[in-house]
């Protein structure tokens, strides 16, 4: 009978699981949107794909060793608590996963935060395969971020740290979801880059191109969406163009404050963001050539991740795999 462990990945657009075995390789894997009324219901939907996995484990004579969450939120890596959610997923603050899901399946599971998953993922199976110190951005809704210093998981006190994406590029800058100003994730997230191209948007009628104006007359601001930001910079919208190169300039300006910090051999960028646009991350390693100190930062490859959608729940697998020495 072979073994996998199960790894879940709960984001705040989707929630994802799937078998993975002592490579890394994903054996069937399924996912789902993360239910708007968060709390329950994400465990509940957490739990129906547990539920299908397990059959069709049992189905192929697999044996499931452990389960392993990757999870949005700050998470008490130790005890396998949400601390804090992000404002991204509603009601799942204090949300003690690995003892609900310890009591449901009775097996061991290990949370952490989905960012940290993400990168442990790419230096187990992906482009930063052999690396023991690297940087892990991941961009989607919104910025999550992972350390790898020594050849382990950055965790600070209780498994907070490497929250990336609120790394502050300017303080006179926006609101950002974190209560602060000026954070990486409110110029360079999904999010970010929506709420950015919205002002500009609102402020600045005059320079609305042809191509914005007619899909703003049906769909008004609110139907803008992150893929347009894209769209539009690529027809030749200006105020598109202005988002996209401030969201470069915040990012490529984090990430040299990363390689100063940290001294990474790699920088892995992955999330929704970066797979449906391949070319961001060429546009941001140019950019980081730039700046900062040469000796720290031009030695240092700025990667698209390769695992795409599947890393979260690879590197949630490891938190089971590597625990038991596999
Ligand atoms: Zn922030």
């Amino acid at each position: 009978m072979s073994e996998c462990v199960v790894g879940v990945d709960i984001g705040a657009t989707k929630v994802a699981a799937g078998l993975v075995d002592e490579t890394g390789g994903l054996r069937g894997a399924l996912t789902v949107p993360t239910p708007e009324m968060g709390g329950e219901a994400v465990l509940k939907a957490v739990f129906d794909l547990l539920h299908y996995l397990a059959a069709r484990a049992q189905r192929h004579a697999i044996h499931i060793r452990g389960i392993g969450v990757g999870t949005a939120g700050q998470v008490d890596a130790e005890q396998g608590i949400v601390r804090s959610a992000t404002a991204n997923l509603r009601e799942w603050s204090q949300v003690p996963l690995a003892e609900r899901i310890g009591q449901a399946t009775r097996l061991p599971v290990r949370v952490d935060n989905d960012g940290n998953a993400a990168l442990l993922a790419e230096v187990w199976a992906g482009a930063a395969k052999g690396h023991g110190d690297a940087v892990g951005l991941t961009i989607g809704t919104g910025i999550g971020g992972g350390v790898v210093t020594g050849g382990r998981i950055l965790h600070g006190a209780w498994g907070g740290a490497a929250e990336l994406g609120h790394l502050c590029v300017n303080f006179r800058g926006p609101r950002c979801t974190c209560g602060s100003t000026g954070c990486v994730e409110a110029y360079a997230s999904g999010h970010g880059l929506v709420e950015r191209l919205q002002e500009r948007l609102a402020a600045q009628p005059a320079d609305v191109s042809p191509v914005a104006r007619e899909y703003l007359s049906s769909h008004g601001l609110d139907g803008v969406t992150t893929a347009m930001v894209f769209q539009w910079a690529e027809a030749g919208d200006a105020l598109a163009r202005e988002t996209l190169d401030d969201a470069l300039a915040a990012l490529a300006h984090a990430v040299v404050s990363l390689i100063h910090t940290f001294n990474p051999t790699v920088v892995v960028v992955g999330g929704g963001v970066v797979a449906a646009n391949p070319a961001f991350v060429s546009q941001l390693a140019a950019r980081v050539r730039g700046l900062g100190m040469s000796s720290l930062v031009q030695p240092v490859p700025i990667v698209p991740a390769q695992l795409g959608a599947r890393a979260g729940v690879i590197g949630a697998a490891s938190l089971i795999w590597w625990q038991c020495g596999g």
